[in-house]
């Protein structure tokens, strides 16, 4: 008999020989502008810590004190012995920040997504899904068992299309998409997502994950920033982006939370997110809504980078962004391999997204509000010559 474990070899034979090969790449000590990559220092554009504060020492804090008052582990799921006061005031605190009725905490925002579009639709319905969202979207959609069509990206015409083709042969409908695109850094159209959704009796699912703490006035993301507070949505996000901790959120109405809470697996049937992790999101929230100035230094830094790109590398393809991720186009995986390589040897870390994750391959570029005016001179001195 063959052995049945040897496809694995050639599976990943197929995967080098496409330029698709991943691997980890050890960062040493602690995250920020600058870190330690594999033994060089090199200048960070490539984290989720937008405002710096997976470091703050407040966040640390928290974070140690959460662990002497009820230890390292949160011992159960939340319906039975995990749950604490501590997940109770962060879920408050994110219903303040979103000005929503409720919200609840998954233990990451991927379970979030596949908990939460696996509960809310089912064989009977429909989902709209943009053909660029993230993996965690895809993948809820896949379990929920709901009929999907993937509409081209950001394209209003051709989702109402689909919607008047398809919409009064289902029961419910759902429409999904990132706020902030996370592998483009474009924005979704959201109230015009939001009255087609109105006019044809459909839910809609927003994922915030990096527009939390990033966009709006008050950081409360892409729905803040558009104006659309207050009209009934499905808003969801991470803790472990610009919040700087771990875990994901939903945001609602009591009744969509409520009804979470009772019909969500991946929050039903997993341990509740640990005291640590807990309190640093807690820690972050109160900072995001006590220190805009460090969004206000995020968008400069932005602002910065796009100009001294449009005055010295007019021949970049930079793919359209209104957010803190930055892409520069490449011809191929192989193309953006080279130049993340040759990046790296110039102390510069961002790096290539290749398929499958995106279509085509591309550097993709994070700021951060700790980069600094020289990390972004140096990181456009260094595009000059790819
Ligand atoms: C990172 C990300 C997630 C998943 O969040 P985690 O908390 O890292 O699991 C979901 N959606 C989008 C758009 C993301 O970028």
């Amino acid at each position: 008999m063959n052995n049945p474990y040897s496809w694995l070899e050639k599976s990943l034979e197929t995967i080098h020989r496409a330029d698709w090969y991943r691997s980890v790449q050890t960062i040493q000590g602690g995250s920020g502008a600058v870190i330690n990559l594999a033994g060089k220092e090199v200048i960070n554009f490539a984290s989720n810590d937008y405002l710096g504060l997976a470091g703050d020492t407040r966040l640390k804090i928290a974070a140690i004190n959460a662990i002497e008052e009820f230890g390292t582990g949160s011992t159960g799921s939340r319906l039975l012995t995990g749950h604490r006061e501590l997940h109770q005031e962060l879920e408050s605190a994110i219903a303040s920040l979103k000005q929503t009725e409720d919200a609840i905490v998954f233990s990451s925002g991927y379970l979030a997504n596949i908990g939460t579009i696996s509960a809310l639709v089912g064989k009977r319905d429909l989902i709209l899904s943009d053909q660029y969202n993230h993996s965690s979207l895809k993948n809820g959609v896949v379990m929920s068992g709901g009929c999907v069509i993937n509409y081209p990206h950001n394209d209003i015409q051709a989702l109402k299309t689909q919607l008047i083709q398809k919409r009064q042969n289902y029961r419910r409908c759902l429409i999904i998409t990132d706020s902030v695109f996370s592998m483009d850094g474009d924005l979704c159209p959201l109230p015009e997502i939001l009255n087609i959704a109105e006019e044809f009796g459909s839910m809609v699912l927003v994922d915030e994950a990096h527009a939390t703490g990033v966009l709006g006035k008050n950081g409360a993301g892409c729905v803040e920033h558009f104006g659309c507070r207050g009209r009934e949505l499905i808003q969801m996000g991470t803790l472990s982006k610009a919040l700087g901790s771990l875990g994901g959120y939903v945001a609602g109405s009591s009744s969509l939370i409520d009804f979470l809470r009772n019909r969500a697996p991946s929050w039903i049937y997993t341990t509740a997110l640990s005291p640590a992790d807990t309190a640093a999101a807690l820690a972050a929230i109160e900072i995001i809504k006590n220190e805009p100035q460090r969004r206000m230094q995020l968008w400069e830094n932005v602002e910065y980078l796009q100009a001294l790109i449009r005055n010295n590398l007019p021949k970049l393809k930079i793919l359209p962004s209104e957010s803190p991720i930055l892409c520069v186009q490449l011809a191929s995986a192989t193309d953006a391999l080279e130049v993340g390589k040759y990046l790296k040897e110039a102390s510069i870390f961002a790096p290539a997204i290749r398929p499958p994750t995106v279509p085509t391959s591309r550097i993709r570029i994070t700021l951060m509000a700790t980069h600094q005016q020289v990390h972004i001179e140096k990181l456009v001195e260094t595009l000059h010559y790819i």
